[in-house]
């Protein structure tokens, strides 16, 4: 019998996630920011940490540090500050980061989730900026069989912040729910990529366990090396549950760095407390500290787009779609736009929204693109919508159109034209079908007087099967409804 389950137990865990600014420079020199770029071609004096080279503070970063504490609910603080944090390790040119300490740029904010159709508010710590590491891959020399190191100086002083949650997640859930509405934020105001598989976006979990009812927070365990949503999810089920099965055997949690491993699904000790590092920050006294006006930070705020949490509430209010719908087409800034534009084209909102979530999601999902690189483009879809509307080609027409469209990014008329697909709605080109199917199948006609509805399906189904799919269907309908009612009279 298990005595210490999530009834007796919760489960506290506190996030710190770093993501790369999307900048043209780096923080502190002059050197392209351009992930991708060939290996150490932009590097400088600076950001190799030689001797004698002097930083200077990239305003941009502070620009968009600022913009993402106002976009997080934080204050942002009127003195703010640099500091040395000092550690030895090959990724790091200088032997210190230059980061922030004690006077972070901004503090105090928050993050609404919703979680079992409860809103929920997580806090935020900070968000402060520093800059990013060197990249180091790790190689086996195949002749040797020695492992070795490659260092990537680019990545070395790229504009990196910080966003440090306070402790009130509850559970894996939440935190992925609280990891996709961050990254969402930050995506929404062009800070970041979010990408997390090419490390612009990387998370640190801190998990501990405590009595329900308790006030104290237990001892926390930091997790690292998540490297995608799944994995952070999978790591935080994993370490909770360890942590109570040890409290189950009468042992206590210790507190430690520990990493997640995706191969085996477990978190594996890293260093425990004895070997935490000292850092020994102190004042960087090559940067002067900033001043950060209200009149500043005015007009920061003035740079706030419309927040996802926003853009759903409004798309459920203007367009009349699900709170579903909703979350799936704002869940980033390029899809809403795209369903906005083909609205304002195709005035049909559900429409627009059935399509792209099935349709344009299933065929961007199949091919890994992102929707900023579908062939088809609002235009696109709303003048195939408008083919529909229009009865030139049927639902079923359509699906292929589109798919072919996505491949080729021919337009709609074009791709309808090159596969004959063009419905026939004339009366007089589909006379002579009606009249065969009524001719040969003298069953049905018999069916349909004797007042089985179901037989004029089945006449409808031959004229349909005789024009090749082309005929429609309404106008067969009403046509063999007229040519048997009037038979019938004589
Ligand atoms: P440290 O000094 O180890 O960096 P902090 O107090 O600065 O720890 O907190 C770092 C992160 O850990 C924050 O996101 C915070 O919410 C979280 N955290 C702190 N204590 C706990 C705890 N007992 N359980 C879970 N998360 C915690
Ligand atoms: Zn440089
Ligand atoms: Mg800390």
């Amino acid at each position: 019998m298990k005595a210490v389950s999530l009834e007796t137990y919760e489960i506290v865990i506190g996030l710190e996630v770093h993501t790369e600014l999307l900048t043209n420079t780096k923080m502190f020199c002059g050197c392209a920011n351009q992930p991708g770029a060939a290996p150490n071609s932009n590097v400088c004096p600076v950001c190799l940490g030689l001797p004698g080279s002097l930083p200077v503070i990239n305003q941009r970063a502070v620009e968009l540090t600022a913009l993402t504490g106002l976009a997080l609910n934080c204050s942002i603080e009127e003195f703010t500050r640099f500091d040395r944090k000092n550690y030895f390790y090959p990724d790091l040119m200088k032997g210190y980061q230059i980061s922030q300490y004690q006077y972070p740029i901004a503090r105090n904010g928050w993050i609404e989730i919703e979680h079992d159709g409860q809103r929920q508010r997580v806090g935020i710590r900070r968000v402060h900026l520093e800059e990013d590491t060197a990249k180091l891959t790790h190689r086996i020399d195949p002749a040797t069989g020695r492992p070795y190191s490659l260092v990537d100086v680019n990545r070395a002083g790229v504009p990196l912040i910080e966003i440090v949650s306070e402790p009130d997640i509850h559970s894996a859930e939440q935190a992925r729910l609280y990891l996709m509405e961050l990254r969402s934020i930050l995506q929404y105001l062009g800070v970041s990529t979010g990408n997390m598989e090419e490390g612009a976006f990387r998370c640190d979990a801190n998990v501990s366990v405590r009595p329900i009812g308790s006030a104290e927070l237990g001892v926390k365990v930091e997790v690292k090396n998540m490297n995608s949503f799944r994995a952070v999810f999978r790591a935080l089920e994993y370490e909770a549950e360890r942590q109570l099965a040890a409290i189950d055997r009468g042992e206590s949690v210790t507190q430690e760095t520990r990493g997640w491993s995706e191969d085996r699904g477990i978190t594996v000790s890293q260093r425990t407390k004895e070997y935490a590092e000292d850092y020994r920050y102190f004042p960087e006294p090559d940067l002067p500290p900033l001043a950060l006006t209200p009149q500043w930070t005015a007009r920061i705020r003035m740079q706030l787009p419309e927040l996802p949490s926003a853009r759903r509430r409004r798309f459920v209010d203007q367009y009349g779609l699900s709170p579903y719908d909703a979350e799936l087409l704002t869940a980033s800034r390029a899809t809403a736009d795209y369903f906005e534009e083909t609205v304002r084209l195709f005035d049909r909102p559900k429409t627009v929204a059935n399509w792209m979530t099935g349709e344009l999601f299933r065929l961007l999902n199949a091919s890994g693109l992102g929707i900023e690189s579908s062939k088809v483009s609002p235009p696109g879809l709303a003048s195939l919508l408008k083919l529909i509307d229009e009865g030139t080609i049927s639902i079923r027409a359509a699906k292929d159109v589109f798919e072919r469209m996505f491949q080729t990014g021919e337009s709609a008329n074009q791709v309808v034209e090159a596969l004959g697909l063009r419905q026939i709605s004339d009366a007089a080109a589909l006379e002579h079908l009606v009249d065969q199917a009524i001719a040969s199948n003298p069953k049905s006609v018999e069916d349909y007087r004797a007042g089985k509805v179901q037989a004029l399906g089945f006449l409808v189904g031959q004229v349909m099967k005789a024009s090749r799919g082309k005929a429609n269907p309404a106008v067969v309908n009403s046509l063999l409804r007229a040519r048997l009612d009037a038979q019938q009279r004589d």
